[in-house]
Parts: C-alpha cells; structure tokens; sequence
C-alpha cells in the first residue's frame, strides 16, 4: 500500500485532480483553523439546502418533524445515504398538486409554476443534469429503474459471451449485488461462472490494486475476455480506478467496458463521454442526495445508441437490447403499433412508465448540484478529506495509530470517503462511543470504519470534532 506522506504535493494523474494534495500549515490541526477554512469556502452556504438532523433526531425513534433540537449531529455517512435536501418536499409536493388537479393531464402538460417538466419529459430533466455530473451529452445519460436492475438490461445488451470469448473481469471484493449480477448473467448464458469470472484482487495482505495489475490481468485474460466491469470507486476501500488509462487499455484488447459508479456519481469528476467508456450505471442515493432507493442512472455511449434509418422508416437498425414502449420514440410511442422504434441514446434503453415522485426527488437533488460544478465540489472534497487525513495521522506514527487508512493517499485515487481498518477488536467499542457522541458513519465488519465527509454539506469542523472523538474513544 501506498505511505501516507503528509503534505506531499505531487500529484498529477489522468483523473485530473488539479493542483496535487493540499499542505496544510503548523498550526492547522486547531479548532481556530478548521473555523478559518469553514470561513474561507465558497460553498460554505450550500450545508443551508439541506437537513442536516440534530443529535437528538439520530437518538430519538420516533417520527419528528425535523429539528427535534438545534445540535446537529455529525452525519459522514452520505457515501451511503446523503441527508434530504429542504427543496425535495416541495418537488414532491408539486407532483402530488399536479395529480391531484389534472390528474392524467400531468403527463403532458407543462404548470407554470411548478419546477418540473410534464412526467413524460422528466427522464430528460434529471438525465440533463445527470449528464453534467457524469461528463456525458444529455442522450446518453438517462434515469430509470435502479442500479442493479439497470447493470443486469445493460449486461443484456453489452454482454455477448461467444465459445471463445465469455469472461468477465471484475472486482475481487465487488459489492454483492454486482457479484450476483455477473454471475448470474454468466450462468444464464449456459456459462459456468467458475471458467468466466475472474476476479481482479491486490496483492496479498494488500488492499489497493494499482492500475499496472489491472492491466496485466487484461492482457493475462485478454483471448477469452469478453467485458471488464469495476467499480469507479471501490466501496470498501475508497480507492478510485483510473478510468482513462483502464477503458483505453481494455479496448485495446478488445473488450467492452462498463463501470459501476455507484460511489463515484456526484463525488469525483467524470468524463465517460471523452474516456470512451461503453457503459454505465450509478445510484443517486449516496452522494446524489436523492433519497432511499431512488432512481438509478445509466450511461449509454453515444457509439452504442445510435439508431439508423438508412434501411427504411420502417427497418431502424439499433443495438440489441431488452425493451419496453418507454424507451420507443416519444413521436411514435402512442401509434400503439408495435414497431420498435428506439429514442436514440441512453433514453432508447428505458422500459416502463418511470414513478413521478421517484423522479421528482431525483430532480428536486440534482437541481442543487445544477447551482454548482462538480470541479467546485470536488476541489473542496479534495481539501475537506486532506484534512481529515492530516488530522488522523498528525502526531502518530503507523506503529502508535490504532488504524491504517486503506485508502490511497493520492487525491487522483480516492474520492470523499477514508476507510480506516482498526487494530482487531477495536471496532465495537469505537463504533459505540461514536454512536453516543451522535456521529453517524458506516462500520464494516471485521473492523472498517467508512468516513465520509460531503462537500455539498459537511464542515472542515465537523472534521475536526470527528477527529478529536474519534481519538478519544480508542
Ligand atoms: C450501493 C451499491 C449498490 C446498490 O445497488 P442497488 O441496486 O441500488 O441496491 C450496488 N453496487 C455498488 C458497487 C454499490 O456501491
């Protein structure tokens, strides 16, 4: 694993963090100072968007109308569900006022004062401005479903396993569903998931796997290898992947390439339009801010949606796909004629009429990430996790520390979150004593606290209070 080099500022790598990792002064690790850069951040006003729970709403199992009081907790969980944004009751509201007076009309007709497109346009609402977040054009980024629905349709149409050519390569610790997912699809195509999968894993007794090894693991399978899927950000470790280097790569070889951005959508900078990827899905639960189970995301490169008239009206050639009349073109989709003709682009891959109040969450988010840029967040990410990486290494060594980060410690290779492995036996009692100062962060057994501070909403001093809690209750 790579050495944690406080203030190391060399960096530069194809994920573009700008500017390496941020140095931090002697006298940074105050409480004055952590006020200071809450002081200085230009999306300091962002955290008023949201609903941010106090310590005695995460107590209390009761239904309260948020704030039970004005203590907020320190919620550095949103790498797996982000806080409620103040603006997704009202979009919820509107959609629940337009069914109430227009009922079926609300499907095609525009209300003025509503912030939302008629249902039948606001797969294209959130796909517009999911395609910001995602660095794609509008046609190839649309909403629909959920991740793991939308990986096993895309696997349906990407995944094209001949005698010769049937593996795919894959994550050696994917989160399960994406393993049941690909094992599955393998052995629904009468293939034995013991001679397709294989699993990409670090060297033993390590948790980061460079890009060198990846590579070498397509070249070793490249013969037989009919796909590659890894994750943008792997979820256990943090570790973000080369997405350039690796699509480029795999290419080469002639694999088609599909990434899981679960943890990556609305956390680090993406460019799936320029890097060439074939495919993607995402959920917007996380770091989108979209609520428990939203709606997923999916990504359909421009190449793979296109639909071609040149044999007749009638004979539209297009790519093979699982299909429903939501993802036929809107001019046609009521002739109720049973020709299929697709949307073009991601839009083309859609099925079933999408639920209006899933939808209008997902907006009312995504419309707070439209007021920003994804450089802006991610430059603060970049500082605000540097900080907390300063703050937990300061003054210790990796003999002293009762942890070691299993994340990169290069800003290009991780996104928000750190993941700290404590010393066996640790984590019951540092999750507990966390829990009672009413921080919330995720712990994965055997011993991995995941912490995750959000641009969008977390303070340079709640990392600071994180840390000073987090040293007491070793
Ligand atoms: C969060 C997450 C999922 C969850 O999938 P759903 O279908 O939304 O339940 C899947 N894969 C990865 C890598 C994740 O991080």
């Amino acid at each position: 694993m790579s050495n944690h080099v406080n203030g190391v500022n060399d960096v530069n790598g194809t994920n573009g963090v700008k500017g390496g990792k941020p140095v931090f002064p002697e006298d940074a690790a105050t409480k004055e100072y952590a006020a200071s850069l809450d002081a200085a951040d230009p999306l300091a006003s962002f955290r008023e968007k949201f609903i941010i729970p106090s310590k005695a709403n995460i107590a209390s199992k009761k239904l309260a109308k948020p704030n039970l009081s004005k203590e907020p907790c320190i919620y550095f969980c949103g790498n797996s569900l982000g806080v409620q944004p103040k603006v997704t009751s009202k979009y919820v509201e509107a959609t629940m006022d337009t069914w109430s007076s227009i009922v079926v009309g609300g499907h095609f007709t525009e209300i003025e004062d509503s912030p939302l497109q008629p249902w039948w346009l606001l797969t294209d609402q959130a796909g517009t401005a999911m395609s910001k977040i995602v660095g794609g054009t509008p046609e190839e980024v649309t909403a629909m479903g959920t991740l793991t629905a939308n990986l096993h349709m895309l696997l349906a149409s990407f995944y094209k396993p001949t005698a010769t050519k049937h593996k795919i390569l894959m994550d050696w610790k994917a989160f399960p569903s994406d393993h049941y997912a690909i094992e599955s699809h393998i052995a629904w195509h009468d293939l034995d998931p013991k001679k397709s999968m294989v699993l990409i894993g670090p060297d033993e007794g390590e948790y980061q796997i460079s890009t060198q090894k990846i590579l070498n693991y397509i070249d070793e399978h490249a013969a037989d290898a009919a796909l590659i899927l890894l994750p943008g950000i792997q979820y256990y470790t943090g570790q973000y992947f080369d997405i350039p280097t690796i699509t480029e790569y795999a290419h080469s070889k002639g694999l088609v390439v599909g990434w899981d951005l679960a943890h990556a959508f609305a956390n680090v900078e993406l460019k799936l339009h320029e890097w060439d990827v074939d495919f993607a899905v995402w959920c917007t639960y996380k770091y989108g801010n979209a609520g428990p189970g939203s709606m997923g995301g999916l990504f359909v490169h421009e190449k793979h949606g296109k639909v071609d008239y040149s044999q007749g009206e009638d004979a539209p050639q297009f790519r093979h796909r699982l299909t429903g009349w939501y993802g036929g073109d809107r001019s046609v989709r009521f002739k109720m004629d049973n020709k299929f003709k697709p949307i073009p682009g991601a839009g083309g891959f859609q099925l079933s009429t999408p639920s209006s109040v899933d939808l209008s969450c997902l907006c009312a988010s995504l419309s707070i990430f439209d007021e920003t840029s994804m450089s802006a967040l991610r430059a603060k990410s970049v500082k605000l996790t540097a900080y907390l990486e300063y703050l937990l290494l300061k003054d210790t060594t990796d003999e002293t520390r009762q942890f070691q980060i299993i994340t990169p410690s290069n800003p290009n290779e991780r996104g928000a979150q750190l993941s700290l492995l404590l010393k066996p036996g640790l984590l019951a009692s540092v999750a507990e004593k966390l829990q009672e100062a009413s921080v919330v962060c995720d712990k994965r057994e055997p011993g991995v606290v995941r912490v995750a501070p959000v641009p969008l909403y977390n303070t340079y001093s709640e990392v600071w209070q994180f840390v000073e809690l987090l040293k007491s209750a070793f």
